[in-house]
């Protein structure tokens, strides 16, 4: 019923703006360059990541930093995941298109950032060697209030942009985990530790698995979700996210 409202709200929105930009509003006579659903500010801005990130951790980083054993905010720290994508820094206009996601009528803009995701880093993500992508769930009341999880739309994006096995029910949240404001690694940890869990039909076993989710703050949800997934059996696991705060 909500997606079939989603799907709605959508479509109405395609017939009164049909080259609207789904980010700044652009329209299309603003001499803006609106296509396929993008201004051309927009999307220069989406596709262009300004800084280096660390390999790691997905964290901005110096253009002269040694980040071959991970950057100064993940050096020597277990993170749980092996290797880390972003398509951008949590800055604009990635911050709203991401914000915008969350709402019913999002799904087209989340689906619009999984292609543009496997579009820009989709040789980079290839040559990870992933076996099958999957998204880091909500937990289920979140999914039902909100309509889908966008995390799960640009994960079925990026895997159809890179030809890959998509696996939306690897992992499922079976805790509520109320929002990390714990100051330290180890607090944060513990606050999502046994949040998920691998699906009984999971088959992960000596596999690369790349697990997305729209952005990544502290690290510690993808963290577990990659713990729980390696426990399953994989053989690594990287992260992909829109957005390294
Ligand atoms: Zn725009
Ligand atoms: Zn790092």
């Amino acid at each position: 019923m909500r997606r079939i409202a989603a799907e709605f709200a959508r479509n109405i929105g395609r017939l009164l703006y049909p080259q609207t930009c789904l980010i700044c509003d652009a329209g299309a006579g603003d001499s803006a360059g609106v296509r396929h659903g993008l201004c051309n500010g927009c999307k220069v801005a989406v596709t262009t990541d300004p800084f280096p990130a660390c390999p790691r951790c997905a964290h901005t980083v110096g253009p002269h930093t040694d980040t071959t054993h991970g950057c100064t905010e993940c050096r020597g720290t277990a993170l749980g995941f092996d290797q880390a994508f972003r398509l951008g820094p949590y800055d604009e206009p990635l911050r709203t298109a991401i914000l915008r996601t969350k709402s019913l009528a999002g799904e087209g803009l989340a689906d619009l950032l999984g292609r543009t995701f496997a579009e820009c880093r989709g040789d980079a993500i290839r040559a990870a060697g992933i076996d099958l992508v999957a998204p880091v769930p909500l937990h289920w009341w979140r999914k039902w209030t909100r309509g889908y999880n966008q995390s799960e739309a640009v994960a079925r994006e990026l895997a159809a942009g890179l030809g890959l096995a998509f696996a939306p029910r690897l992992l499922r949240r079976v805790r509520w985990t109320p929002q990390q404001v714990q100051p330290t690694r180890e607090a944060r940890r513990e606050n999502v530790k046994g949040a998920f869990r691998t699906t009984r039909r999971a088959r992960v076993i000596g596999r690369t698995v790349l697990l997305v989710d729209d952005v990544m703050t502290t690290g510690s949800t993808l963290g577990e979700a990659a713990r729980t997934v390696r426990a399953a059996g994989a053989d690594r696991v990287v992260v992909a996210v829109l957005a390294r705060k």
